[in-house]
């Protein structure tokens, strides 16, 4: 099983949040869809032998692209690759770009799930995020997606950030079981270096996260997901039964993906690759025949490092047959008694040879997960 990342690197404007690779100026548009095409066609990594399982429109702002980018890269996947009839293709869309005529155009693409960065229903969320859309739309786009006939969709949403009390974060999540939307992804707001939100409360013209408070909401909504039936399968990620994502949920399990566009990584079980985050130097490279990349082997201490990290997040946990059937016994022993430190501090559970994060331990994971690197 293998999956493709398609990046898109445009958006309408910049949310202040954000650190993704994008540009909100769409005049190298068709230039870099002729260079994705041509990433595309002269790739060698993948031996050919490969049945892609998904596909993954991300970004940056895929909704912005028109019908006929999307089926022309569609198009060069399938004259390259081997794509199952099953595949999961998924696109991300915002609230602003979702109307009944782009939903019809992108079923008949085969598009077969979308992702909505919808973030909050909040308006003045909305605005203090700099979101491009309104509270009205975030709304209305549910609807116009389950009128349209797309069963399997995902919405994003931002808890923590300095306006969102618990009741505004309860409303929000309310309206995801009203609509019974099948699956959610949820955030901590981050303040990242570099960005604009980082900037403004540098300057004190915003005021900054409240881990706290962070805490509390995640606590509050992993209660909520499970009272009303959601799988809380990875730490970000709730879905209702049968609509996981199936893109995602091979990342975490360690499988194969090509990622195509400006800064899109690629895997291929040993070697990470990452395109150069930059569209005037990915465009020109590609129009003389390159392809602009570096890219990393994987040592097998970093490969279960890895997997230790990846394995945690998800509600199967880490399992200490696989870390000896791929590294050896020694890891696996040394895994289980920091593990079993854990199970004492009520932050993990030892369940089937599985060490499986508690609510409680999923506040810590990153910091559990370091605990358990090897050098
Ligand atoms: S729409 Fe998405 S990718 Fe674009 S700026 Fe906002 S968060 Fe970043």
């Amino acid at each position: 099983m293998a999956g493709i990342y398609i990046h898109i690197p445009f958006c309408r404007q910049a949310c202040n949040y954000c650190n993704f690779h994008f540009v909100t100026s769409l005049r190298l548009k068709d230039e870099l869809i002729a260079a994705l095409i041509q990433e595309i066609n002269i790739t060698l990594l993948f031996d050919g032998n490969e049945t892609i399982e998904t596909i993954y429109f991300g970004g940056g702002t895929p909704s912005l692209l028109l019908k006929d980018d999307v089926n022309r890269i569609l198009e060069a996947l399938h004259k390259k690759f081997d794509i199952a009839g099953t595949a999961e293709v998924a696109l991300e869309a915002n609230p602003d770009d979702v109307n009944p005529g782009k939903l019809s155009e992108w079923l008949a693409a085969g598009i077969n799930r979308l992702s909505v960065g919808i973030q909050s229903f909040d308006e003045a969320e909305l605005v203090w995020m700099n979101r491009a859309h309104t509270a009205a739309e975030s709304l209305q786009c549910i609807d116009e997606i389950k009128n349209a006939g797309f069963s399997n969709f995902s919405i994003d949403l931002i808890y923590g950030s300095p306006l969102l009390t618990n009741d505004n974060w309860k409303r929000n999540v309310d309206i995801v079981f009203e609509k019974n939307v099948p699956h959610i992804s949820c955030y901590a707001l981050t303040v990242e270096p570099k960005t604009a939100l980082s900037k403004l409360i540098t300057q004190h013209k915003k005021a900054n996260t409240d881990p706290d408070k962070q805490s509390e909401q995640f606590l509050l909504l992993m209660q909520w997901m499970r009272n009303a039936g959601y799988d809380h399968y990875e730490i970000s990620n709730y879905a209702l039964p049968g609509m996981r994502s199936k893109h995602n949920s091979s990342y975490w399990s360690g499988e194969k993906y090509y990622g195509f566009g400006p800064s899109a990584h690629s895997f291929d079980g040993t070697c990470r690759r990452w395109n150069v985050a930059n569209n005037s130097v990915y465009i020109q490279s590609l129009q003389k025949g390159g392809i602009p990349f570096e890219e990393e082997k994987l040592t097998s201490t970093q490969r279960l490092n890895e997997y230790i990290m990846t394995s945690l997040r998800t509600v199967e946990g880490l399992s200490i047959d696989k870390v000896v059937a791929g590294f050896g016994k020694q890891f696996g022993e040394k895994i289980m008694l920091l593990g079993k430190k854990y199970a004492g501090s009520n932050k993990l559970i030892v369940q089937n040879a599985h060490l499986i994060l508690t609510d409680e331990g999923k506040l810590f994971a990153d910091g559990i997960a370091a605990d358990l690197f090897f050098e």
